[in-house]
């Protein structure tokens, strides 16, 4: 993000514009929504500018700007349709540290204005650091239609109960009165009665809420995925957005995080594999403490909450608290590998068996059914096997796995910078080792990516010909 989104308080400072003809007038339309004292500058002004002179809504000089008249303003617009002139009223701002938008110069501006849906004093900006206009119109144009006109009233009524509302808990319940009021009761109120109406909505919403009681609070252990965020389920992404708190693995990707409510409270209780790690009496601890708190706790874990992620564990110890809980399910590491991978995970004729296994358990490294693993065409998918590498294949190849088994070596599954490497049994260590893998890594013992596949089937075909 080369631009960083601010809203600038304009009022009682100075706005000046350089300039009269029409880029001027689009702007000024912007500027006028403000309370900046809007001063105009340049010769042969439009008419509109004329009438909003005389209007009093700006002050209009036939002149060109100079730096005297520059003193304390807070912005300058440039836009005289000259570029000389322009970059003359630019470099006098900058001399005085004042910042600078030059009209469709987006290289000559020190800042841009976004398009604006102006439902005031809400206010969306939308910006695409120049790169589409068209987009941002397309956005501005379907916002538009979704933001109901009561939504500038309904938050100036909203704002002057503020104070009152500080009597409702703070968290979920006073969201879930904040939301009632803007989405459902608020616009039915101002539908019927206009401003009354929305007053009265959030009044007895507010009385409502002085004689419940507080609701307990709840964990819902909610799978991440693999790290795309769009492979997130619905009701995840929802929850993000209503979490009091997020109780996050480190393996967790940031853009996941993201979309989590910007005042929920985050932690990371991080496990990993070999770093410093917390205990999990702890993390149950504080699932429990925040709960009990009334708070909605998601416990956001990768992949699948159900596969490696220690559920039990923590329901166990929510259910001995009494507080109540729910599992949403995500996708596991293994399904966004076989999808990075382009094959499925059984297949007619080869396998109609998926193990799922770890490579390390409490003990150290896991044990497994080696003798069925070894067996021609049998499919794994091995989580936490990237330092078990050389146990795992010692193991296999012990029980009789042939030492050319295909196997895939998946990191960083569904995310940007993933990366497959396509190997067999025998090379697995090395191909690891060459491969300085700093993400999480799923090993797929038994199949390899579609490419590196059909090529395999080749060569198999061609040494048959040889021979
Ligand atoms: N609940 C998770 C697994 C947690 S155990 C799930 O269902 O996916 C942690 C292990 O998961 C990691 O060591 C790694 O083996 C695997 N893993 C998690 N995310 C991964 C990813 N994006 N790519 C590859 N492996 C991943």
């Amino acid at each position: 993000m080369q631009h960083f989104p601010i809203f600038l308080c304009l009022t009682g400072r100075r706005v000046v514009v350089s300039g009269a003809g029409q880029a001027a007038v689009a702007k000024l339309r912007l500027l006028l929504k403000t309370d900046a004292e809007v001063t105009v500058f340049g010769p042969d002004p439009e008419p509109d500018i004329l009438s909003w002179h005389r209007e009093g809504a700006l002050r209009h000089d036939e002149r060109r700007v100079d730096a005297g008249d520059l003193d304390c303003a807070a912005l300058l617009y440039c836009a005289s349709d000259d570029p000389a002139d322009d970059a003359r009223a630019a470099a006098l701002a900058r001399r005085r540290r004042i910042p600078v938008n030059v009209v469709d110069d987006l290289e000559g501006s020190d800042f841009i204005t976004p398009a604006i849906v102006d439902r005031d004093p809400v206010t969306v900006a939308i910006g695409t650091e120049g790169t589409a206009p068209v987009l941002a119109r397309n956005l501005k144009a379907t916002l538009e239609a979704q933001l109901p006109a009561s939504l500038g009233p309904l938050a100036r009524i909203g704002q002057a109960f503020r104070s009152r509302c500080e009597s409702v808990p703070a968290g979920r319940t006073r969201r879930a009165l904040w939301s009632e009021y803007f989405f459902r009761r608020g616009p039915r109120g101002y539908a019927r009665e206009g401003e009354k109406g929305a007053r009265e909505a959030l009044r007895s919403l507010l009385d409502e809420a002085a004689s419940a009681t507080r609701p307990p609070g709840l964990v819902s252990f909610v799978g991440a995925g693999p790290g795309a965020p769009e492979l997130l389920t619905l009701k995840a992404r929802n929850l993000l957005h209503e979490a009091d708190i997020v109780v996050h693995d480190r393996l967790v990707s940031s853009q996941v995080l993201e979309l989590a409510r910007r005042d929920a409270e985050r932690v990371s209780a991080g496990k990993s594999g070999y770093g410093p790690s917390w205990p999990q009496a702890r993390i149950d601890a504080l699932l429990v403490h925040h709960a009990r708190a009334g708070k909605h706790v998601v416990r956001l874990k990768s992949g699948d909450p159900a596969v490696f992620g220690r559920l039990d564990e923590e329901i166990e110890a929510l259910e001995a608290a009494g507080i109540p809980w729910e599992v949403v399910p995500g996708i596991t590491a293994a399904a966004g590998a076989a999808a990075d991978m382009g094959v499925s995970l059984t297949r007619r004729g080869r396998n109609s068996e998926l193990r799922v296994l770890t490579g390390r358990d409490v003990e150290g490294f896991a044990e497994h059914d080696w003798a069925a693993l070894a067996r021609p065409g049998s499919v794994a998918a091995i989580y936490m096997g990237k330092r078990a590498a050389a146990f795992l294949r010692g193991r296999l190849l012990m029980r009789g796995a042939a030492p050319s088994t295909p196997l895939t070596i998946v990191e960083n599954a569904s995310r940007q910078d993933k990366r497959i490497v396509a190997t067999t049994l025998l090379g697995l260590p090395d191909a690891l080792d060459e491969a300085h893998l700093a993400g999480p890594v799923v090993l797929m013992l038994g199949i390899l990516p579609r490419d590196a596949m059909s090529k395999a089937e080749t060569d198999c075909a061609a040494q048959q010909e040889a021979v």
